[in-house]
C-alpha cells in the first residue's frame, strides 16, 4: 500500500487516501490508507491518528446518510499489508455475512436484488465521500 496501483480510488490527499474495495458481495466496502508508509496504527503521532479517524468518520458518515445500512464496520487488521489502512463496511442483515465479519465464512448465499440495489447506489456515495473530504481537507 506504500505505492497504489490497480486501486479504485476515490479521493486522496497528502496524507491519506480512500479507495472502494470493488467487492462483488460488499459493495459499500471503502479504504482509507495512510500515505506514508507505517506498520501499526501508534507509529502515526496523535495529529496524524485524528486526522486519520476524522477521514474514517467522514466515510462512515456517508454510508450512514447514503446507504442506510443496520450496522457499519471499522477494521484495521494488516495481517497480510502491514500498512496504516482502515475498513469501512457498510453490513445490511441481508448481505451474505451478517451478522459475522466480511472474512468469515458466508451465512448465505448473495441476495442479487438487493447487491443491485445497493450498487446503484454506490456513484452518489463515492460523490458524497469526495465532497466530505475535500471541504474537511480543504483539497
Ligand atoms: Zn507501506
Amino acid at each position: 500500500l506504500c505505492t497504489a496501483s490497480h486501486e479504485n480510488l476515490i479521493w486522496q490527499g497528502e496524507q491519506l487516501r480512500v479507495i472502494r474495495a470493488d467487492d462483488a458481495h460488499f459493495p459499500a466496502f471503502y479504504r482509507v490508507i495512510w500515505q506514508q508508509h507505517a506498520a501499526e496504527f501508534s507509529d502515526l503521532c496523535a495529529a496524524e491518528r485524528a486526522s486519520c479517524m476524522a477521514a474514517v468518520v467522514a466515510v462512515e458518515q456517508v454510508l450512514r446518510t447514503q446507504l442506510t445500512p443496520h450496522k457499519v464496520n471499522l477494521a484495521s487488521l494488516g495481517n497480510m499489508v502491514p500498512h496504516v489502512h482502515w475498513h469501512v463496511i457498510a453490513r445490511f442483515e441481508w448481505d451474505t455475512h451478517f451478522p459475522q465479519p466480511i472474512w468469515a465464512p458466508p451465512q448465505r448465499p448473495p441476495n442479487m436484488p438487493k447487491l443491485q440495489q445497493l450498487g446503484g447506489k454506490i456513484e452518489t456515495t463515492d460523490a458524497a465521500i469526495r465532497l466530505a473530504l475535500g471541504s474537511a481537507w480543504g483539497a
